[in-house]
C-alpha cells in the first residue's frame, strides 16, 4: 500500500488508541440487527494466530502499551477461531500489562467451561450476547440455516459455567423497537442471573416510530432507578452493574467535528485495517476505507484521508443531539448508500427519548470516575493539608490558582467544625472547561463524607 508523505497529519495526530481484531467473518447465528453484513456462509476468512501476533506487533510499534485504551476480539463469532482467540488474548494481556481493557465478544452458543476459564485467566471483559429471557432473546437472535432457540443454547452453556464463572462475565443485550417494551424486565433478569454487568445497546441504525420512542422513554425511567441503585456512590471508581456503552460523553461529542485522530482501528479477516469494526464487517465496498494491511503496515496517507473526510462532514453537519458514536452512523450510511441525514434525524429522536432520563446519571458516573483518577482532585479520603481549628463557614473561591490549590482551600473551609458550610466557586474564562464542575462535585462529595450540609453557589465568568 503506497504511503503519501505529503499528508503529515497522522504522525502528529493521536494514533487510534483502540484496536479491534475481527477474527473471522463466519458466524453460526443470523441476528436481525447484526451490523456484520458480510458474513461468509460457505468459504469464511479468518485470522491465524500468527496474523494476530503480527497485528499486535505492528500496532504496538506505533503506540506504546501504556497509551492503549482497549483491545477487542470480535467477529463474526470469534470462538469459531479458538486458536487465534486464546493465543491473541494471552499475548495482548502479556504485552499490555494488567490495566488496559481487553474485550471479547461472543454469542455464547459455543462457550464451554474450559474455554471460559482459559479466557478469564487473562482478565478480559468477556461479553456474552444475551438480550434477556427466551422470548426477548429469540426475537432478535436466530441460528443460521437451522431452527432451535438461541436462548436455550446460551442458557445451557451458562448453567454449565455455573454462577461463579457467570459472575465474572458481562451480558451484552441489544434492544430494538420490537423488544424495547421488555427492556427493564430483561436487564433485571440478566442481573438476577448473576452477570457482573449488563451492557445495554440499542439498534440505533433502525427506524423507531413515535410509539416505540414513548415505550423507550418509559422503559428508560425504569432503568434509571436500577442504574442509580446499582452504582456505588462512594469515593472511588464506579463499579457499575449496568452500562450504556453506546452513549458517548458530551465532551466526546464536542470533539466530533474536529477529532484529534481516528478513535479505533479494526483488522478484518481479509488482513486489512479499517477505521472501525463496523467497516470491517462490510463486503467489498469497504475497500475504499482500508488504512493499512498486515503485509504493508499502516498507511498514514489513507488514515489522514479518512480523518479529513470525517472532519469535513462533521464540520458541516453539527450533530449535538446524537449521543451515540456518530462515526459509526457515518460509515454505515456511506457503505449502505443510506441517507446520513435521515439516520441522524431518527437517531436524535431516539437519544432525545433516552438522554434526559439516563444522561445525567451517566454524566455523574463519568465525573466520579474522572475525579477518582485525577491527581489534583481525587483521593477523597486524604486528610487536609491545612486544617485550621476554626475556618470560615462561608468561602468564595476562585479556581484560577489551580485545581489542586483550590481543593486545599475547599478542604480548609469544609473540615473545621460546624454542621453547615457555604462555598461559592468562581471560574475565569481561561480555566479548564471541566475544572469548575469537578471542583463542585468534589466539594459536594467531600461535604457528604464529612457529614456536613453544604450550600454551593457556582459563578461562571461571562
Ligand atoms: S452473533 Fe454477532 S456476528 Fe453473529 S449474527 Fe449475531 S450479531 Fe452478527
Amino acid at each position: 500500500m503506497k504511503k503519501n508523505p505529503a499528508l503529515p497529519l497522522y504522525p502528529r495526530a493521536e494514533f487510534p488508541r483502540e484496536l479491534d481484531l475481527c477474527l473471522t467473518d463466519a458466524c453460526n447465528l443470523d441476528c436481525r440487527y447484526c451490523y456484520f453484513t458480510a458474513k461468509a456462509r460457505t468459504a469464511p476468512s479468518s485470522l491465524s494466530p500468527a496474523q494476530v501476533e503480527r497485528a499486535l506487533d505492528l500496532y504496538l510499534e506505533r503506540l506504546p502499551a501504556r497509551r492503549v485504551q482497549k483491545f477487542s476480539f470480535s467477529g463474526g463469532e470469534p470462538l469459531l477461531r479458538w486458536d487465534s482467540l486464546i493465543s491473541g488474548v494471552a499475548s495482548a494481556r502479556r504485552r499490555l500489562g494488567p490495566r488496559p481493557n481487553i474485550e471479547v465478544f461472543t454469542n455464547g452458543t459455543l462457550l464451554d467451561r474450559r474455554k471460559a476459564e482459559a479466557l478469564l485467566a487473562h482478565d478480559p471483559e468477556l461479553v456474552i450476547s444475551l438480550d434477556g429471557p427466551r422470548a426477548v432473546c429469540d426475537a432478535g437472535r436466530r441460528f443460521y440455516g437451522r431452527g432451535g432457540s438461541v436462548f436455550d443454547a446460551v442458557d445451557r452453556n451458562l448453567r454449565a459455567l455455573g454462577r461463579g464463572l457467570v459472575s465474572r462475565c458481562f451480558a451484552g443485550s441489544t434492544f430494538s423497537a420490537a423488544t424495547v417494551s421488555r427492556m427493564r424486565e430483561s436487564v433485571e433478569y440478566l442481573l438476577e442471573r448473576g452477570f457482573k454487568c449488563v451492557i445495554v445497546d440499542l439498534d440505533v441504525l433502525a427506524r423507531w416510530d413515535r410509539r416505540s420512542l414513548d415505550v423507550l422513554r418509559r422503559q428508560a425511567e425504569g432503568l434509571k432507578k436500577l442504574y442509580s441503585s446499582s452504582m456505588n456512590l462512594g469515593f472511588g471508581e464506579v463499579q457499575q452493574r449496568l452500562r450504556f456503552d453506546f452513549l458517548i460523553s458530551r465532551e466526546e461529542l464536542r470533539q466530533v467535528a474536529r477529532p484529534a485522530g481516528l478513535k479505533e482501528l479494526s483488522l478484518a479477516p481479509d488482513g486489512k485495517f479499517y477505521p472501525s469494526g463496523l467497516v470491517s464487517g462490510r463486503g467489498a465496498e469497504k475497500a475504499r476505507y482500508a488504512v493499512g494491511s498486515l503485509a504493508e503496515g499502516f498507511d498514514t496517507g489513507r488514515m489522514n484521508a479518512v480523518l479529513g473526510e470525517l472532519r469535513g462532514y462533521f464540520g458541516r453537519h453539527a450533530r449535538s443531539g446524537y449521543n451515540g458514536c456518530p462515526t459509526h452512523v457515518y460509515f454505515a450510511c456511506r457503505l449502505e448508500g443510506r441517507s446520513t441525514e435521515e439516520v441522524f434525524d431518527s437517531g436524535e429522536r431516539l437519544f432525545g427519548a433516552l438522554d434526559p432520563v439516563v444522561g445525567p446519571v451517566i454524566d455523574f458516573e463519568l465525573l466520579q470516575n474522572s475525579l477518582a483518577s485525577a491527581k489534583d482532585l481525587g483521593d477523597f479520603d486524604h486528610p487536609p493539608r491545612l486544617a485550621p481549628a476554626a475556618g470560615p463557614a462561608e468561602l468564595k473561591l476562585s479556581l484560577s490558582p489551580g485545581a489542586g490549590r483550590a481543593r486545599d482551600a475547599a478542604d480548609a473551609a469544609l473540615y473545621p467544625p460546624g454542621p453547615s458550610k457555604r462555598l461559592e466557586l468562581a471560574a475565569a474564562e481561561n480555566d479548564p472547561p471541566d475544572a469548575l464542575r469537578r471542583l463542585a462535585a468534589y466539594s459536594l462529595m467531600k461535604a457528604r463524607l464529612l457529614g456536613k450540609k453544604l450550600r454551593l453557589a457556582v459563578v461562571a465568568d461571562g
